[in-house]
């Protein structure tokens, strides 16, 4: 009756809607088979969208034949993805509760999507058409430091994953390019991964590895790049012609079909987690598809989370760590005392009140600017001040939208919501009272910029000028290119005094700093997030990082805090550098509180135009939930072991006049918990769907928590 041949039905990953609750790949006939892993094109309602054939489908029962819709097309010449790189997202999808295609499809560079078979035909033969790379070779060789050498040795004899837990300096990124390339040395088709967490970080790394390397070999992949150039390094890492993919967490899910080793630098930086869509931590996903492949993995920090920290533990301790743990605490070219810098705590509570930069402070940074070094000022607050205020009534500047105050810009006269985006100009008199004297209450980085004019009017550079200050946060940097240009003048030496939030304390070779203060720190001391102080210790060891990198400078460099609390434990640890001192306390904390790494964590969020049914939704979740759970029996073992919190407002519980709502899920078994949330998922979608939550605006869940 019907010539044609014989159908081929195939499974298909597609990017379903986010919250469709279809999660699992979709039936679509073909007239040839084709092999799992393949880029195809189908038909999604009235769309043509992306997949990717995941594997042969059951045939469909005779009626539902008809309604099976073909491959709108493939592209033919592109390899298909491999069994592996599948297996990750597969797991992805999983562990973070998402759709599997949904997942698969953001690891697709977003021009793929745009692109016809005859266009990327095209692409393809350009591609093949350029040379190969070949095995890197190398043109110098530099003498490693003693702990350089041993770290090398261990991580090419020994299988890891690796915690490099190395000193601000002491030669980490030199560790990885050994490993990298003693790797492409001995396998020719090799190719290595290196994770980085900010993209504004990449550049200065890409040139060090191209130096060693050759450019030709590197392709660099972050959400930087123009969809022509994403697509451009994504083929060549897909075909194997990169042998280097230097990336951000993106990266982590990029197809590298002979991937032999990762690097993940930085490990402890919160970046590397995803905060929309898929929620997932690129460090974590490293160590995993590291395990898949058999692929060396290298973690790297100074101070490591405290989730890799107690992961490698040594064996002295609790037993054989499930990371090795490598220890470089020198700086290279350092004497006995390591090289880093002197730690000065200033106790503020003895200094006049509203000092804004202590006396002894400022006359060091003033020394400093006279004898042509750089000081590097931390404050992690954007804006003039974060409240305008009425000393008469009382009003503040609170957004409209927001449970928020609006920040005070003064450079454009301002108030700017920093959660909205909402911005009116600054009112001349109080909105409320009329009362022409209303004032800035605290200090952010534009008013740090200011009064240090002031404050330094007097010193003069080594050539007689006045120093130099300059500012970089957000707000200096929101043009394409201003970061970059900022830095380069920095890096220059045309700015004496840099003034910035945290993105100048991370990662950045300041050859002539060899001051860096932190203004007013003490806030995270007492935050109720309960990973503030692992990132404040984090924030200040990389500051303090940032000074004496030259190694002739390093003798007399130093790092200040200005603190109400001088005495306090962390700052007592960062006096004398020691991250495993401040590492142990904190563990000891968590055990005490059974919180993470002692317990896993998982968020349901949902956000609403009220807070009641933001929370009515998660309860109304929770409730049934447990019936659910409790009366299947494959279930219900898993029910006892895992502590559902009550609903409670977020942090900032209002933004753009959405109501915000969270639920914590914890329990010292992972899988207890994967269990719980898979179950979720359905009941999720289904109570969405309800009447009685048509409120709910969106609702996601958050597993391995960064924030609560
Ligand atoms: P980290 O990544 O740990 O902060 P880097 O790898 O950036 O440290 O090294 C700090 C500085 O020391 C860099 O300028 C680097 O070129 C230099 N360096 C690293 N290893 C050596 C070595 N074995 N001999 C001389 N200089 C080195
Ligand atoms: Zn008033
Ligand atoms: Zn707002």
């Amino acid at each position: 009756m019907d010539d044609s041949p014989r159908p081929h039905w195939l499974a298909v990953a597609v990017p379903t809607p986010a919250h469709s609750g279809l999660g699992e790949p979709l039936t679509y006939r073909a007239d040839a088979p084709l092999p799992p892993g393949s880029i195809v094109r189908v038909p999604l309602g009235s769309r043509e969208v992306l997949g990717v054939v995941w594997g042969a489908a059951e045939p469909p029962s005779a009626d539902l034949r008809a309604a099976v819709r073909p491959l709108a097309g493939a592209f033919e010449g592109l390899a298909p993805l491999a069994d592996d790189w599948r297996r990750l997202i597969e797991f992805t999808a999983r562990y973070y509760q998402r759709a599997l295609g949904e997942v698969a499809l953001a690891a697709l560079p977003p021009q793929l999507r745009t692109l016809s078979g005859a266009q990327m035909a095209r692409r393809l033969k350009r591609q093949a058409a350029a040379p190969p790379s070949p095995a890197a070779e190398t043109t110098e060789t530099i003498a490693l430091s003693a702990d350089q050498v041993v770290a090398t040795a261990r991580i090419e004899h020994e299988n890891g994953p690796f915690l490099l837990f190395g000193a601000t300096g002491s030669g980490k990124t030199e560790v990885y390019m050994q490993a990298v390339e003693r790797l492409l040395a001995r396998e020719a088709t090799a190719q290595a991964l290196v994770l980085v967490p900010e993209i504004n970080l990449t550049p200065q790394l890409e040139a060090r590895f191209a130096e060693r390397f050759g450019a030709h070999t590197i392709v660099s992949l972050h959400s930087g790049l123009t969809p022509p150039q994403r697509l451009a390094a994504w083929l060549a890492a897909h075909a194997g012609r990169a042998r280097i993919v230097l990336g951000t967490r993106v990266a982590v899910l990029a197809s590298l079909p002979r991937l032999r080793l990762i690097v993940v630098d930085e490990e402890h930086d919160p970046s590397y987690k995803q905060q929309e869509g898929a929620r997932y931590s690129a460090r974590d996903l490293a160590v995993y598809r590291g395990r898949l492949l058999g692929a060396k993995v290298i973690l790297g920090s100074a101070t490591p989370s405290l989730e890799s920290w107690h992961a490698s533990t040594p064996e002295t301790e609790d037993g054989p760590g499930r990371y090795l743990r490598l220890a470089m605490p020198r700086r290279i070219g350092a004497g006995a005392d390591g090289g880093l810098p002197k730690v000065r705590r200033v106790d503020m509570s003895r200094q006049p009140r509203g000092t804004l930069i202590a006396a002894p402070l400022l006359a060091a940074i003033g020394e400093r600017v006279a004898r042509g070094e750089q000081a590097l000022l931390l404050l992690n607050r954007r804006g003039y001040a974060p409240v305008l205020h009425c000393a008469d009534c009382g009003w503040k500047s609170e957004c409209p939208h927001c449970s928020a105050y609006r920040v005070f810009h003064k450079v454009d006269r301002t108030l700017r919501c920093h959660h909205c985006g909402f911005t009116q100009r600054v009112p001349r008199a109080c909105p409320a009272c009329g009362n022409l004297d209303i004032a800035p209450l605290g200090r952010g980085t534009e008013q740090l910029e200011e009064r240090l004019a002031e404050l330094l009017a007097d010193v003069r550079r080594p050539d007689g000028a006045p120093a130099r200050i300059a500012r970089i946060d957000a707000d200096s940097t929101r043009g394409k290119g201003q970061l970059e240009s900022q830095l380069a003048q920095v890096h220059a030496g045309a700015v004496d005094v840099l003034v910035g939030t945290q993105m100048i304390a991370k990662g950045h070779d300041f050859r002539r700093v060899t001051l860096v203060a932190a203004v007013n720190p003490d806030g995270a001391l007492f935050s109720s997030d309960f990973r503030a102080p692992e990132r404040l210790f984090a924030l200040l060891m990389q500051a303090a990082g940032r000074a004496g990198r030259d190694a002739a400078a390093s003798a007399g460099s130093e790092m200040w805090v200005q603190t109400h609390h001088p005495a306090h434990p962390l700052y007592a640890a960062l006096k004398t550098h020691d991250y495993p001192g401040f590492a142990a306390r904190q563990l000891d904390e968590r055990a005490q509180a059974g919180l993470p790494p002692f317990s896993h964590l998982a968020l349901l969020r949902a956000e609403a135009r009220s807070q009641e049914a933001a929370q009515a939704f998660l309860s109304a979740l929770a409730r049934r939930a447990q019936d659910a759970l409790a009366r299947d029996p494959a279930l219900a073992a898993a029910l006892p072991h895992v502590t559902w919190y009550p609903a409670v407002p977020l942090a900032v519980q209002r933004v753009a006049g959405i109501e915000r709502a969270q639920m914590l899920l914890e329990s010292p078994a992972r899988a207890a918990l994967q269990r719980v949330l898979a179950a979720c998922l359905p009941l999720l979608h289904a109570l969405r769907a309800e009447p009685g939550h048509r409120g709910i605006v969106r609702w996601a869940v958050d597993v391995d928590p960064l924030a609560l």
